[in-house]
């Protein structure tokens, strides 16, 4: 069982009202998520990716496609996100050489991906 505060629900709610689903489905994958981030955490991942030597405590990196992120960590943003960790290692981006048309260096078809930046 995991534990989250009431403020939670309300945001379980809300998901539920943008994408037309009931709040027992949010209420449900806002638990597993959170319990897959938690435990996560005790994976050596962090919000930014594997800690390595360097520790990366970034948040929120859009070629880090994974519930260890806040960003996908709910589905509030992006309803088509897999409940999973990163499978993949994207490019580094650099944010002086962006080139928009590229993306984040990967094509994913079956789902949209809001890069937040
Ligand atoms: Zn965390």
């Amino acid at each position: 069982m995991v534990t989250l505060d009431d403020r939670f629900q309300q945001d379980a709610r809300n998901t539920a009202i943008k994408y037309g689903t009931t709040f027992d489905e949010e209420w449900i994958d806002m638990q597993a998520a959170t319990f897959m981030h938690e435990l996560g955490h005790n994976f050596n991942l962090d919000h930014g990716g594997l800690i390595q030597d360097e520790h990366d405590e970034t948040n929120c990196k859009p070629n880090y496609l994974s519930i260890m992120s806040y960003s996908l960590q709910f589905r509030n943003w992006d309803h088509s996100r897999p409940l999973d960790y990163s499978g993949m290692v994207l490019e580094t981006l650099n944010e002086d050489h962006l080139n928009e048309f590229n993306g984040i260096g990967v094509l994913l078809v079956d789902r949209l991906f809001m890069v937040q930046w």
